[in-house]
């Protein structure tokens, strides 16, 4: 096992324009994106987190953020990335699939799928680098796709086998405006172990300890008056019933149902579940499912609950499956062996995530009511002074976080920024360094490189060694 990054920050400011602490700020400082994944909002209630505490009292609080349905990794992140719900982006799984060759692809090979990514909703960093920022992005979800011709500036996919014991320097000789880094923990841990075990309170504490050393060398490097932070999370975690009282949703042992009525399926990926019936069946697996376990909700896709905004996307399958807290969804029989669980309702509170953000754009010790995920898209286009993209998400919802109260700039502002994204362009090829060193004191290889033995419904099986469990994601 064992993953917990730790990141070492250092970001040289290239250009060392006064802070503005009211007025309209937008443009004027660098953004900077944590996502720890897996991290659910009351993950710092029972851990000492003297680092985020110390964030807290120096920023904006939110009691949680709700992501978007599918509460599962790349689909979420791809919502905080471009505000848009998960049936308008298209990332509708951690998973490519082919329903004519049965052919699936797990989480780490479809990060290189670019057809899966670019597929008309434009990432936050191709459209800041589209109007004259610099962007950089560190194992973030979506990172190794090429998005309309266009790539991330600088940018490190997770490697595949990333030996995270070597200390890596990272965008060096950069003067980056947005950079997005990505942890897989505390993920992996409240998977193996559950939310609420020991081992999921250490790796909360490896979490804090990582914010403090980045804000301390922020700090330490005088970028803390240029630097908005902003920490959030792609997913909670749940949970799962486990034990002789425990029905487990097996769907071959449901009535009346058959996988060979399936053309196709998705299927032991946790709690949620997507059906292609064969010609002419999808009345008959609709009506045997519908029903068929009390924990298990069966819908065709057009009637999909509306609030959970998961039914218009042409690659969803005609029919969608999901449990109720703690259960996960079988095929033939029950396999997975996780304590803990995600990709549940997101109504349901265990998939919430925590939200913090820090900066010279935003308030002190202001704690902030719930709002959802596809607002934080828009927030950070105006952080960064751009204009989004046509979004889901609206400034309106968290525009009482910022000391300008998101206060719009006028043209002459957009002008202004223009000018000083040249300035910058310059100043980073007179020498002015940004420099991020990322160091790894431990990474957990669980989800990568944990051998599956029973998987028995993915084709690849060397793929399956080297992606494990896909539902750990
Ligand atoms: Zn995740």
């Amino acid at each position: 096992m064992l993953l917990a990054l730790s990141v070492l920050l250092l970001i040289f400011p290239a250009t060392l324009s006064a802070p503005v602490r009211d007025g309209c700020t937008t443009g004027k400082n660098k953004l900077l994106l944590i996502s720890f994944d897996g991290f659910r909002w009351d993950y710092d209630r029972d851990v000492d987190t003297p680092n985020l505490d110390k964030m807290a009292e120096e920023g904006v609080k939110a009691a949680y953020v709700t992501p978007p349905f599918l509460t599962i990794t790349s689909p979420t992140h791809f919502t905080l990335l471009s505000g848009r719900y998960i049936e308008n982006h298209g990332v509708i799984h951690n998973n490519w699939f082919n329903t004519s060759t049965q052919e699936k692809k797990q989480y780490y090979m479809t990060q290189f799928v670019d057809e899966y990514w670019d597929n008309g909703s434009l990432p936050i960093w191709i459209t800041a680098q589209r109007q004259g920022k610099k962007t950089g992005s560190l194992h973030f979800p979506g990172t190794a796709a090429t998005y309309q011709n266009e790539t991330i500036q600088v940018k490190e996919v997770e490697p595949r086998f990333y030996d995270h014991t070597d200390e890596t320097e990272w965008f060096k000789d950069q003067d980056l405006d947005f950079v997005t880094l990505y942890f897989g923990d505390p993920d992996s841990t409240g998977h193996k172990y559950g939310p609420d075990s020991p081992e999921r309170r250490e790796a909360v504490k490896k979490v804090d300890r990582t914010v403090g050393y980045i804000r301390e060398t922020a700090e330490k490097h005088g970028l803390s008056d240029y630097l908005n932070i902003i920490i959030t999370a792609d997913h909670g975690m749940s949970t799962v019933f486990k034990g002789e009282d425990v029905k487990e949703i097996i769907l071959n042992d449901i009535p009346g149902f058959s996988l060979k009525d399936l053309k196709f399926h998705m299927v032991d990926y946790g709690p949620f579940g997507l059906l292609l019936p064969k010609e002419g069946m999808l009345d008959k697996v609709y009506e045997a499912l519908k029903g068929g376990h009390p924990n298990l909700h069966v819908y065709k896709k057009e009637d999909m609950p509306a609030r959970l905004h998961y039914s218009k996307h042409p690659r969803i399958l005609p029919i969608v499956l999901y449990a109720d807290p703690g259960y996960v969804i079988n095929g033939f029989y029950v396999f997975q062996t996780n304590k803990g669980e995600h990709g549940y309702d997101n109504e349901v509170m265990d998939m919430k995530p925590f939200f913090r953000a820090v900066g010279p754009d935003f308030h002190r010790n202001l704690f902030v009511g719930p709002f959802e995920t596809v607002n934080v898209y828009p927030l950070m286009c105006h952080l960064l002074g751009i204009k989004p993209e046509i979004n889901d998400g609206s400034l309106d919802n968290t525009r009482h976080m910022l000391i300008s109260d998101g206060e719009s700039c006028d043209s002459g502002d957009v002008r202004e920024s223009s000018l000083q994204n040249v300035f910058n362009g310059l100043a980073a090829a007179a020498g002015f360094l940004l420099l991020v060193f990322v160091v790894v004191t431990s990474y957990n290889g669980y989800k990568r490189c944990k051998i599956t033995p029973k998987a028995k419904d993915i084709g690849d099986e060397h793929e399956m060694k080297a992606d494990s469990k896909q539902t750990s994601f």
